[in-house]
């Protein structure tokens, strides 16, 4: 961690206040003292004590840092794609307060080693709360699973060989009876291999006309189904990553129906993108699940509404430009997502499909609560002072070139979005903060983006 002082005493003011955790949607102040949420008031002005910095929010959403379930930091093994250290600044800088970095590293996760590795540069290096998922099966290779027990005493929050399905329905079942006793989450990459090989893009009429090979909505869902039928035998916390298709959705819903406890997230580009983005052959669209079609985005956009759909997670997938600067065929799978993240899902509230309570919850409590980690995403008095502050109309071009990240490579270069980050605060510092609301001048601060 870049060590940062925090401000003593911080009131933030005049903001509309958005916490799910307590259903609070309301004009007023947060009072942050001591790197803690001291306490919030939407109704009537509370004492304050002689010091105190200001931050005026007058028309900006104020609300707890996002947590992002879904993410991959590369380190080890791929540090030319990312670090801890960039990951976690671009993180800061989509208002991303807590990641949970996939175990697809080099080595893989497997090990208590390597999950403290991760702990320690994250913890000297990093600038937001890292949190590791450990894998399901030994070095990701789908054959035997990984002590789970070594893994969790280390600190693993989930298990998931993420980037790979886990094919052999046995080592699945296993895998979900054995968590269950750490009662942490098995975070579910759904595909099945043999429908999906060697496709590169949604299965489907764009595929036809570009003569690409299309990875099928079956292949997702045919992994969703089996992984159900699976927790209801095993139980377990199956959590199903990425969800991709309308018929996923469908899989979900019932299953939630008939009492089976899962959980489900969605990526920004799977609500906001359509097949159609890979049209010239656009390596920077070419993202595993595949971008869909017009009519999964609104079934996984309905999902979100009804709950079917637990939370948002970015997926944030960092490669070199050689990854992405070659033929669409040997192009690597991922989008770079972190600092996109809030403009594009804030289309989704702009156009009247999302009401923003929803969405603020779907990127706070609700992924805090899956990971079992209710003390973040929260504004409750005495919680670590993890806040966002962000104007909900402000518009701006996206340009890679300006990314914290190492990874360039998105397909929304050059998009206008509507809704940019203001300021991102961790533990009562500020990671990330806008001249206009902040005298920097008084401040002892060192900006960390
Ligand atoms: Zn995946």
């Amino acid at each position: 961690m870049v060590k940062m002082k925090h401000l003593d005493n911080l009131l933030i003011r005049g903001g509309r206040i958005i916490d799910p955790s307590q259903g609070i949607d309301a004009v007023g102040e947060v009072f942050i003292s001591k790197g803690k949420i001291a306490w919030l008031s939407v109704q009537k002005a509370k004492p304050l004590p002689d010091n105190y910095q200001v931050i005026e929010a007058r028309d900006m959403v104020v609300c707890p840092g996002f947590i992002d379930l879904h993410c991959h930091l590369r380190q080890p093994g791929f540090e030319e794609k990312e670090t801890i250290a960039t990951g976690t600044r671009a993180a800061a800088k989509g208002g991303f307060t807590t990641v949970c970095c996939m175990p697809n590293t080099k080595p893989p996760i497997d090990k208590a080693e390597v999950v403290e590795y991760v702990k320690n540069v994250a913890a000297k290096e990093g600038a937001v709360r890292v949190l590791v998922a450990g894998c399901i099966t030994e070095g990701r290779k789908g054959g035997k699973l990984a002590d789970f027990g070594e893994l969790s005493a280390s600190g693993a929050v989930a298990f998931s060989d993420d980037g790979s399905p886990v094919m052999d329905s046995a080592i699945m079942r296993s895998a979900l009876e054995y968590s269950e006793e750490f009662g942490l989450s098995i975070i579910d990459h759904c595909e099945d291999l043999a429908f999906s090989q060697d496709g590169v893009m949604n299965e489907g009429l764009a595929a036809t006309k570009l003569r690409l090979k299309g990875m099928p909505a079956c292949a997702e869902e045919s992994m969703v189904a089996r992984d159900i039928r699976l927790a209801r035998i095993a139980g377990g916390r199956l959590h199903i990553a990425h969800v991709s298709t309308a018929g996923s959705v469908d899989l979900i819903r019932s299953a939630k129906e008939d009492g089976i406890a899962l959980t489900a997230e969605v990526t920004p580009h799977h609500l906001t993108l359509t097949e159609e983005a890979v049209v010239g052959y656009n390596t920077n669209a070419k993202v595993n699940p595949p971008l869909r079609t017009a009519n999964d985005i609104e079934a996984l956009i309905t999902g979100l509404r009804d709950g079917v759909i637990d939370a948002i997670a970015t997926d944030h997938a960092p490669h070199t430009a050689q990854d992405k600067n070659c033929d669409f065929n040997t192009a690597a799978f991922g989008i770079s997502g972190f600092e996109t993240a809030l403009g594009s899902l804030m289309t989704l509230v702009h156009q009247g499909k999302l009401d923003l309570v929803t969405l603020i919850s779907k990127l706070t409590w609700e992924p805090a609560s899956i990971l079992r980690r209710t003390d973040l995403g929260t504004f409750k008095s005495g919680s670590v002072a993890d806040v966002v502050i962000f104007d909900p109309n402000k518009e701006w071009v996206v340009n890679p070139e300006e990314f914290v990240s190492k990874g360039k490579n998105t397909p929304l270069a050059g998009a206008v979005l509507k809704g940019r980050l203001l300021v991102a605060i961790f533990g009562g510092a500020v990671l990330y903060g806008n001249e206009a609301l902040i005298n920097r001048k008084r401040w002892t601060l060192k900006e960390v983006c």
